[in-house]
């Protein structure tokens, strides 16, 4: 099965085969037919499965045709990682046609997601406080929305947007199409989303259970020892597919060299490789030709691999999303992950954002038996440890943290407003 049989537009099938994607998921190939008839899907999938695209190349096909620059589709999520997310992959999907979006959430300024927004756009991507905010000051106009998708629609109600969603779902036109994921079905997602589907068609991926805990873990180490680090950890760990994350592509395709000198099955997933290269590299980890596999960010967005144990951050990522990005990659679909970070001196205000984000202090661990030299990895970090992370978070970041813990919600900005 292949992406050819949906028939979509030839600029899109040229995004999907550019962005790596030769056979869809089964959640793709359960709901893409659906979608494009027109039809409303309840889709009970979790991350990682591939639901994303599930619903964004429907909606892209949708809007190949038809007018421009007036908001024709309405995704609705619960966190900003998540709309951000869909947001590029709408991007990266929809970068051959005319068809623009934009992501709007609460915890950054207004000013870019309005100019955005006066100057076009058919996609909208948002968190339900900030959407309402700018509905109501009059920058978002929903009464021609032909596709609302409600994404993880569970968390939404876990974070008290249920009421938001309500007040969206008297802003959009009756007449439209409905696409609702969620990846556990209680009672009031149940009446939710028999209120607002039509006669839908369900599709449903795996077991539905609980969301995945990934173990966080932090492993002071200057940038020279690293890579003996590694080495001393893989042989020490039992994993299964592992995961390496580095900060150029230099620095991958080197690592995956080393390992694979070493013994170890390894292979490189850096933008530097061909789109044929890369594609053998993902598939080979997949299909178990290698257990390693050293990426950069870019790279690795288009790992469709549900099986990996360890995501190991050789570097530090960029930004929290990144971080997010990278650790959502490990403890999915039924299994636990475990999430380590190499950190030296310079990452410190990274980890303190980190820890921010997830409000927790990450362990700090110390590999037994490992030849550290003069470099004392509890002497790093202490001014952090004495500090409980939320006590020292700045007004921005307070509220990035708050737009990703329901700091939207009604209660929080009825209190704003005041
Ligand atoms: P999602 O469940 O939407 O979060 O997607 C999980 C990951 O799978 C994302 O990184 C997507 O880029 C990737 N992905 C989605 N569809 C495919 C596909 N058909 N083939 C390979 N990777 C995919």
């Amino acid at each position: 099965m292949n992406f050819e049989q949906f028939s979509f537009d030839r600029r899109i099938v040229a995004r999907i085969k550019a962005v790596g994607y030769t056979t869809p998921t089964p959640i793709q190939q359960q709901a893409i037919p659906v979608a494009l008839e027109g039809r409303d899907v309840m889709g009970l999938a979790q991350t990682g499965t591939g639901k994303t695209a599930a619903f964004i190349l429907p909606i892209l096909q949708r809007l190949t045709k038809g007018p421009l620059r007036q908001v024709r589709a309405l995704i609705v999520a619960p966190t900003r990682e998540l709309a951000e997310q869909i947001y590029q992959m709408g991007l990266d999907l929809a970068k051959n046609t005319k068809v623009r979006s934009v992501s709007v959430y609460g915890g950054v300024s207004k000013v870019s997601q309005i100019s955005r927004l006066r100057s076009g756009v058919e996609i909208v991507i948002a968190c339900p406080g900030r959407l309402l905010d700018l509905v109501n000051d009059g920058e978002i106009d929903l009464s021609r929305v032909e596709v609302l998708v409600l994404d993880e629609a569970d968390r939404m109600c876990d974070m008290g947007f249920l009421p938001d969603i309500r007040r969206i779902l008297k802003l959009l036109p009756a007449q439209r199409q409905t696409l609702f994921f969620s990846a556990t079905m209680p009672k009031d997602i149940r009446k939710l989303a028999d209120n607002i589907l039509k006669n839908p068609v369900t599709v449903q991926i795996g077991k539905i259970a609980p969301a995945k805990t990934v173990s966080h873990a932090l492993y002071p180490v200057p940038d020279n020892l690293k890579k003996s680090l590694l080495l001393a950890m893989l042989q020490q760990t039992p994993t299964g597919r592992v995961l390496i994350f580095t900060r150029t592509k230099y620095r991958a395709r080197n690592l995956a060299r080393d390992l694979e000198k070493r013994g170890f099955r390894a292979a490189a997933l850096q933008g530097n490789m061909s789109q044929n290269q890369r594609q053998k590299a993902i598939n080979g980890f997949r299909d178990g030709k290698y257990d390693i596999l050293a990426a950069t960010d870019v790279a690795a967005r288009g790992i469709d691999v549900s099986e990996i144990s360890h995501v190991i951050n050789f570097d530090i990522p960029d930004t929290v999303d990144a971080y997010t990005h990278r650790i959502g990659r490990t403890g999915r679909a039924h299994q636990s992950g475990e999430a380590f970070t190499f950190a030296g001196q310079a990452d410190e205000q990274m980890i303190q954002d980190i820890e921010k984000l997830l409000g927790t202090r990450i362990e700090r661990r110390r590999l037994p038996d490992f030849n550290y030299g003069s470099f004392i990895p509890e002497s790093q970090f202490q001014e952090n440890r004495s500090k409980p992370p939320q006590k020292t978070l700045s007004r921005h970041k307070r509220n990035h943290i708050d737009s990703n813990k329901g700091g939207n919600s009604p209660r929080r900005r009825s209190q704003r407003h005041k």
